[in-house]
């Protein structure tokens, strides 16, 4: 018999009332657990009065900000289903999600509130607005006006741990968003296991500083905290001086960020903080190339863990653990607590066989079973069946498993670029270049050409001004870990790449910085 979320959090509060809980700088909050309990469980009420209870969806449509998680607290102790939404999205794909996830209710700030006032027409069945700002627009209510008059006690509502937690939607990397559904027993689950991989304890303060929208910040390292008893910190949006002065200022132990994120840190001057207090700093959601965990552990001081996952997992499915940051850097580590990961033959167009496991070194696709695993995709079953094939889900990503059981992720199935007859897989060649002094970032996407099908193009962001193409060539040769044929024909200089929120890069929208006219390629055939 599992807690819900809910109880998980007032076993919390019953153990350490007067316990810093939360802090949330952009309002000047600083709450201690019973203080955050009052407020989640007016919340809690003042729903079930305007008629959301039980199985009804609640959106936020909110950066990190305290409304956030209260409202997901409210949700959990009533039984109704929290939905939180992308904030950059734009207003009908917000539409979208609202109307597919039959949302009841949103919440929403000054930074989003066009795109619900665009959204509004297409959603009839929405029928509460709260507005966590001032200024609340004419079709709002002000959140915290709505449940200012309404007791502080708990509600009384009984919600099981199969009740379904949470729908999020997917970031939509590789298309249309779907809904994936996660009971309470499922996350607690996988927040226990994040508690003993961090050795987490209330003494430790925790920054939210990537976007809780996302599962790898919301339940690889918020929720896990708050279960046990810690502080947590939250920055409204992902800002990495503000994120350096963060840590100092809140004597931070605890965050994570994505690969993308902690490059932004590095290319500060982080030498002139005090990041003294930091111990664990958690990264994954996209690979991060061996050379820079090697510049994290240098530069921070911290230890670090890698968590590879998605969304339909809860998310994390392998762990490496932090003494084997350096001797297997790359490395995805090994299966989470209680999961099976296995390598799989990939079969073209139907799903891969659970039992034709690959031999070590050889690449195919991962799929995984555990307890954390989605209860489905919302209204698609068919999708829902197919990346759930023999009760494994088939995760599209490509990987290989050394002599030593530890995971290498390859690519996703999408990403890999075949060029001639030859299979290149992108993150190879990205690594490569992660060692280069003179690049901030790079992501290497397949091109069509009418010879080889497709060819290797890099889209560099340069640090140093008037970096070439031929350098980078030549920088290739020299470190001698490519064959010819994997090195790009095709660079693209740019100033930043395309990324979600959570912090990974969009290939697919890469194309769109290609320049118009072309420029023959060094060394290109
Ligand atoms: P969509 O499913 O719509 O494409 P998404 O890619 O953002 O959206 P997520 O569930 O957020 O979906 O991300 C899961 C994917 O992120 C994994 O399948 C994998 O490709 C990648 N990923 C996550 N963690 C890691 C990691 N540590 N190393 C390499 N890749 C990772």
């Amino acid at each position: 018999m599992y807690p819900t979320i809910g109880k998980m959090f007032e076993l919390t509060v019953d153990k350490y009332p007067e316990r810093q809980a939360l802090v949330y700088p952009a309002k000047g909050q600083s709450w201690s657990y019973r203080e955050w309990d009052e407020r989640v469980n007016k919340l809690g009420h003042a729903l079930i009065a305007s008629g959301i209870g039980k199985g009804d969806v609640v959106s936020v449509f909110l950066f990190n900000t305290s409304e956030f998680v209260t409202t997901l607290f409210a949700a959990a102790k009533i039984g109704a289903v929290f939905n939180p939404i992308n904030f950059r999205l734009a207003a009908s794909e917000l539409a979208y999600i609202l109307k597919d996830s039959g949302s009841k209710a949103v919440v929403f700030e000054r930074a989003t509130a066009e795109q619900v006032r665009v959204a509004k027409v297409q959603v009839p069945g929405l029928q509460l607005y709260l507005y966590v700002d001032e200024t609340v627009p004419e079709f709002a209510q002000s959140f915290y006006d709505f449940f200012a008059e309404f007791p502080s006690e708990r509600p009384d509502v009984e919600v099981k741990q199969d009740d379904w937690y949470i729908m999020m939607y997917t970031s939509g990397t590789t298309g249309q968003p779907k809904g994936v559904i996660h009971r309470h027993r499922d996350m607690v689950e996988q927040n226990m296991v994040m508690i003993s991989d961090q050795k987490l304890t209330c003494h430790d303060r925790g920054l939210c500083a990537a976007p809780l929208n996302h599962s790898a910040e919301l339940h690889c390292l918020f929720l896990p905290r708050v279960h046990i008893g810690a502080c947590n910190v939250i920055l409204h949006h992902f800002d990495p001086q503000q994120v350096l002065s963060a840590i100092e200022q809140n004597k931070i132990s605890v965050m994570f960020g994505a690969p993308t994120m902690l490059n932004m840190l590095l290319q500060l001057n982080y030498q002139e903080f005090d990041l003294s207090s930091l111990r664990l700093i958690g990264y994954g959601g996209a690979a991060m190339a061996p050379a820079m965990v090697l510049k994290c552990h240098e530069a921070f001081g911290a230890e670090l863990i890698q968590y590879y996952g998605m969304t339909e997992l809860g998310p994390a499915v392998t762990v490496l653990y932090p003494n084997e940051q350096m001797a297997q850097a790359g490395a995805a580590g090994k299966a989470l607590l209680n999961h099976e990961v296995r390598v799989v033959r990939v079969r073209e167009g139907v799903p891969s066989e659970p039992d034709d496991v690959v031999k070590p070194g050889e690449v195919g696709e991962v799929i995984v079973k555990g307890p954390c695993m989605m209860v489905g995709y919302h209204n698609r079953p068919e999708t829902t069946e197919k990346a759930l094939y023999k009760g494994w889900y088939h995760s599209s990503d490509l990987a290989k498993i050394d002599e030593e059981g530890y995971i290498w992720i390859t690519d996703r199935a999408d990403d890999l670029i075949i060029s001639g007859a030859e299979n290149i897989y992108p993150r190879e060649v990205e690594d490569v270049f992660y060692s280069h002094p003179d690049i901030v970032e790079v992501a290497v996407r397949g091109l069509p050409d009418n010879k080889w099908g497709k060819i290797v193009a890099a889209f560099v962001v340069p640090k140093r001004p008037g970096l070439t193409a031929e350098e980078l060539n030549e920088f290739l040769l020299r470190s001698d870990k490519l064959a010819a044929f994997k090195r790009p024909r095709r660079y693209v200089f740019c100033p930043a790449l395309p990324k979600t929120p959570s912090g990974k890069i969009q290939k697919f929208k890469l194309d769109e910085l290609l320049p118009e006219t072309e420029e023959a390629p060094p060394g290109a055939t």
